[in-house]
């Protein structure tokens, strides 16, 4: 439903108290100038290309020097010609160069006034640093992103996306470096040697905490005179000889290396996996619902596939879910109003920053709204909830705009200006849509 406002500015002109329609009102007489920008940002971006291929073009052509030194002639005569800085100049070229040839989706949606010049630049600049097999995926969707969210958002939602994407290269990447796995022997000095294992970082982690686990309790022993490496490495030589720890103090046995593994709860769902209590449904419509990758604690980021299996259930593995898991609190309906702390939690979690169009205030600094005031019979729930930054909480009550939770849109607010614009801000992420008869306790909330 609404699909037709996704992400989408209304320009709608309301008629006035007398039915007429004037034309553009003083907003829309401000947008309209802002779309002209746009149109004239993507012919000077074009213009600016032009240039700079035709001076590279005649400097080849005269055998001219140094291809930097023509790269900085023609920075200086752009900076004169502009009167602006060079190092202006220098972005502007780098910026044309990268939207006419590497971008070229970005610079057409520019020249329709689909997106501002600094969406553009912000698409620009985050794709041009993701590796070049990441910017082939994501550059139309990217643009799409841009057509759809203000500023602020869209940088958020694009760097996420190419996040998201890295993960999937890293998982094949990780595919390909497993074959490789293997134990190697190499001569040391002096009857030693050494015992190199090529593993999977989680598994290899996971040894060397548990050798650092059983090797501290070793050393705390009170006639203990070797050292924690020393330790570490006689415990390994036990387990792998005789596979088993006989040998040890009772308190170092059995001693198993517990790793830390966050994984976003939702990246757990979205394989289309609805759990939960009874009715829970996932909504799942968008990228931005892919959630960020999965990570080792002191290890950084791991293969979402990993991630799974570690999740099942396998000893040894503490899975810390980035959402809170089943049992967490969605409502409270209207027997209190002030929302529990696991509920404003998850408000902040799900929306992240403040939920004003544009805003990115951290949810962290917000103020949890009740979207219908608690004095109107507004139940303190999740659907009734969304976080807002001191400035808009304010103008939300004080400014003559109504805000509307989106049903079952898993948490998007719709705006609606004094002018009769309305704009729609969604969740940084997706919480499933509970239905009301999984709720016990919604049960005694009659709907009105
Ligand atoms: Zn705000």
């Amino acid at each position: 439903m609404d699909d037709e406002l996704i992400g989408e500015i209304d320009m709608v002109s309301l008629p006035d108290e007398d039915g007429r329609f004037e034309g553009p009102d003083d907003v829309g007489l401000v947008t309209e100038v802002a779309d002209m920008l746009a149109v004239f940002a993507a012919q000077r971006l074009e213009r600016v290309d032009r240039f700079r291929r035709n001076a590279l073009a005649d400097a080849a052509r005269y055998g001219g020097g140094v291809v930097e030194v023509v790269h900085r002639s023609l920075r200086l005569e752009l900076a004169a010609a502009l009167r602006i800085t060079e190092h202006a100049a220098q972005t502007l070229l780098a910026h044309a160069e990268a939207l006419v040839h590497r971008y070229p989706g970005a610079l057409t949606s520019l020249g329709e006034a689909r997106i501002t010049e600094r969406h553009a630049q912000i698409l620009a600049d985050l794709l041009d640093d993701a590796s070049a097999e990441v910017r082939e995926r994501v550059s139309d969707r990217a643009v799409e992103l841009a057509e759809q969210h203000p500023v602020g958002t869209f940088r958020r939602a694009l760097r996420r996306l190419i996040d998201t994407e890295e993960s999937v290269t890293l998982t094949q990447r990780h595919e390909a470096a497993l074959t490789q796995r293997r134990v190697v022997i190499e001569p040391a000095a002096d009857g030693m040697a050494w015992l190199h294992a090529l593993l999977p970082a989680v598994e290899a982690h996971a040894i060397h905490a548990r050798l650092t686990g059983m090797g501290k309790a070793l050393t705390s022993h009170p006639d203990n005179t070797r050292t924690l490496d020393q330790t570490r490495a006689d415990v390994l030589g036990d387990l792998l000889i005789d596979g088993d720890t006989g040998s040890l103090t009772p308190e170092a046995r059995g001693i198993r290396a517990t790793v830390a593994v966050t994984v976003p709860a939702l990246t757990l769902l979205t394989e289309g996996t609805t759990h939960g209590s009874g009715g829970a449904t996932a909504t799942d419509d968008s990228h931005l619902h892919r959630s960020a990758p999965a990570t080792v604690e002191g290890l950084g980021p791991i293969p979402l596939d990993t991630a799974k299996e570690l999740c099942g259930g396998a000893d040894g593995w503490m899975r810390i879910l980035t959402h809170p898991e089943t049992g967490m609190v969605l409502s409270v309906g209207r027997t209190q109003y002030r929302p529990p702390p696991a509920l404003r939690r998850l408000v902040k979690w799900r929306a992240d920053t403040c939920m004003a169009p544009g805003c990115t205030i951290p949810a962290s600094r917000c103020e949890i709204d009740h979207t219908i005031a608690w004095h109107h019979g507004g139940p303190t729930s999740l659907e009734n909830h969304a976080p807002l930054c001191t400035g808009h909480h304010t103008i939300k009550h004080h400014g003559g705009w109504t805000v509307e939770q989106i049903p079952d849109s898993g948490g998007a607010l719709l705006w609606t200006s004094p002018s009769g614009r309305r704009y729609r801000v969604e969740p940084e992420r997706r919480v499933p849509v509970f239905r009301p008869s999984a709720h016990p306790a919604d049960a005694g909330d009659a709907p009105v």
